[in-house]
C-alpha cells in the first residue's frame, strides 16, 4: 500500500472538497466511504444555500431559548430530547458559554470570512470546470413577520460583517423580488442578500466527485473505518472492515460520525449531531412558482427552489442519531410550505415528496475544526453544522495547505484543534 497518499475519511461535501484541493496541490489521495456511493448523508438533500449572510452560530440568545423551550416536543423547529441531556451536557455548557456577545460576535465574523472566501473557490470552480448544479446566483431574501427584528437583524449585516450586499427591502419590496409571497398577510419586510447563491449540495458532490476521479484521485465506497492506529504520536494506519492500510496522513472529514473515530485515536472533539429534515417536490409544469430561495425567520425554514423542484428544510432536534422520520416534522414542514406559498402548495402532489432527515455536525462553539491534531499526520476537516456547503471549498482550501506545510490564504487559526 502506497504509504504516501493522504487518506481521506468521508465521502461527503468535505471529503470530496479536501481531496479536490489536495490533488490541486500534486497529492495522492484516496477517499474512503462506508455508504453505497458518495453523498449520501447529510450532504444529500441540505436546503441548497451557500449563504455567508447566515454566519452566525445556533447559539444566540433567542435560539437558546427555542431550544430550552421545545425539550421533548415534536411540534417546534428547535426540539431538545430529554434522553440526550447527559451526553449534551459539557457540549452545551460550552454551546452556552460561547453564546456571550462577544464571543457570538467575534465567531459570526470568523465564519463570515471563512464562508466569503468559500464562495469564491465555489465560484472559481463552477466556472473553471463548467459544473451544473441547479445553481443560483439571485441571491437568498429572509422574510419577517417583526420590523424590529428586521431592523435588528439588517444592522447585525452591517455592523459585524461589514456587507453592503444585504439590501433592507420593505412588504412591497419584498413581493417584488418573490411575488409569490404576495399571500403572507403579516409581512413586515425581508433582507436580500445579493451575493448568496443557491444549488443542490448532492449534483455539485457529484460534480466534485467526477473531477477528483478525473485528476487521479481514487474514492472506494461500502469501506468502513474502524479505527485510526497511532503509534508514538505519530498516524501509523486505519483499519477498514477488510484490510488494515499503512497511512502517514489520514483527514478526518466525517461529519456528525467524526467524533465517535477520532475517540479511540484519544482525540475529543465537541460535536454533536443535530437533525433536519427536508422535503423536496416535483414542481415541473407549474406556472408562477418561486424563484428565489427565502428563509422564513419567524419560523426557521428554509425554502429553496430548483429547476424542477423546490425544497422546504428545517427545524433542528438535538436526539442523537436518532433516524426516526417523526410524521409531526414533515407535517411541520408541509404547513410551513402552505403557510408561505399556499398557491404554489395546492398545486404540489403531496403524495410525490421526498422526505429526507440529515445530521449537521455541530461544534459547540460554532466554529469548523480544520488542521492536524495532536496526533502527527492526523488531520481533520469537519464539524460544519448548518454550513458545511457554504464553509466546504474554503475549509478544504485550509486544510490541504496545513497538510502540505504552506501559509493558508486566510487566517486559519480561528479554525485550529487547539484555538
Ligand atoms: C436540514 C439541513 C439543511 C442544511 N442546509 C444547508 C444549507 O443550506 N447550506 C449549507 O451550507 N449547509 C447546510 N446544511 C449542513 C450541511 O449539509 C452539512 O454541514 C454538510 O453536509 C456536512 O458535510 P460533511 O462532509 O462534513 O458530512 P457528511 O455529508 O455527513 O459526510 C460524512 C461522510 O463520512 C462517512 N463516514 C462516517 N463515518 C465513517 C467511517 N467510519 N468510515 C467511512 N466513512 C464514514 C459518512 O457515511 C458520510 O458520507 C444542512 C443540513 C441539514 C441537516
Amino acid at each position: 500500500m502506497k504509504e504516501d497518499q493522504i487518506i481521506i475519511i468521508g465521502g461527503g461535501l468535505l471529503g470530496l472538497a479536501t481531496a479536490n484541493a489536495l490533488l490541486d496541490r500534486g497529492e495522492k489521495v484516496l477517499v474512503l466511504e462506508r455508504s453505497e456511493e458518495t453523498a449520501l448523508e447529510t450532504s444529500f438533500a441540505n436546503a441548497g444555500m451557500l449563504t455567508p449572510s447566515q454566519s452566525a452560530p445556533w447559539n444566540s440568545p433567542p435560539d437558546i431559548a427555542r431550544i430550552l423551550s421545545g425539550i421533548g416536543r415534536k411540534d417546534s423547529p428547535m426540539t431538545l430530547s430529554v434522553k440526550q441531556i447527559p451526553s449534551l451536557f459539557f457540549w452545551g455548557l460550552k454551546f452556552m458559554f460561547y453564546s456571550r456577545p462577544q464571543s457570538f460576535e467575534r465567531i459570526s465574523r470568523e465564519i463570515f470570512s471563512l464562508a466569503n472566501y468559500s464562495k469564491l473557490l465555489t465560484k472559481n470552480i463552477r466556472d473553471s470546470e463548467n459544473i451544473r448544479y441547479d445553481e443560483s446566483t439571485k441571491g437568498t431574501m429572509k422574510i419577517f413577520r417583526d420590523s424590529e427584528r428586521l431592523q435588528q437583524s439588517f444592522d447585525f449585516s452591517k455592523r459585524i460583517y461589514g456587507d453592503s450586499t444585504t439590501k433592507l427591502l420593505n412588504r412591497e419590496e419584498v413581493i417584488d423580488l418573490e411575488p409569490q409571497l404576495k399571500e403572507i398577510k403579516d409581512l413586515e419586510g425581508g433582507l436580500h442578500y445579493r451575493s448568496d447563491e443557491t444549488g443542490d449540495a448532492y449534483k455539485f458532490c457529484k460534480a466534485l466527485e467526477d473531477i477528483v476521479r478525473r485528476k487521479g484521485g481514487r474514492i472506494l465506497v461500502k469501506t468502513n473505518i474502524k479505527k485510526i492506529h497511532v503509534n508514538k504520536g505519530k498516524v501509523n494506519s486505519i483499519v477498514t472492515e477488510r484490510a488494515v492500510l499503512r497511512a502517514r496522513r489520514v483527514i478526518v472529514c466525517a461529519g456528525s460520525w467524526s467524533k465517535d473515530l477520532l475517540k479511540d485515536s484519544g482525540i475529543r472533539i465537541p460535536i454533536r449531531p443535530v437533525k433536519g429534515y427536508s422535503l423536496t417536490y416535483d414542481t415541473s409544469g407549474i406556472n408562477d412558482k418561486p424563484k428565489i430561495s427565502i428563509i422564513d425567520e419567524g419560523v426557521h425554514i428554509a425554502i429553496t427552489p430548483f429547476d424542477n423542484r423546490i425544497r422546504v428544510a428545517g427545524t433542528a432536534e438535538f436526539v442523537g442519531f436518532n433516524e426516526e422520520i417523526h410524521p409531526k416534522r414533515i407535517k411541520y414542514l408541509n404547513a410551513m410550505l402552505k403557510l408561505i406559498y399556499p398557491d404554489l402548495y395546492s398545486k404540489i402532489d403531496l403524495d410525490e415528496g421526498e422526505v429526507w432527515q440529515g445530521f449537521r455536525p455541530m461544534s459547540a462553539d460554532g466554529l469548523p475544526f480544520i488542521g492536524e491534531t495532536r496526533v502527527k499526520g492526523l488531520f481533520v476537516n469537519t464539524g460544519h453544522g448548518q454550513l458545511g456547503w457554504t464553509l466546504a471549498m474554503g475549509s478544504a482550501d485550509l486544510i490541504a495547505d496545513h497538510v502540505i506545510g504552506v501559509e493558508t490564504q486566510i487566517d486559519s487559526k480561528p479554525y485550529l484543534m487547539n484555538r
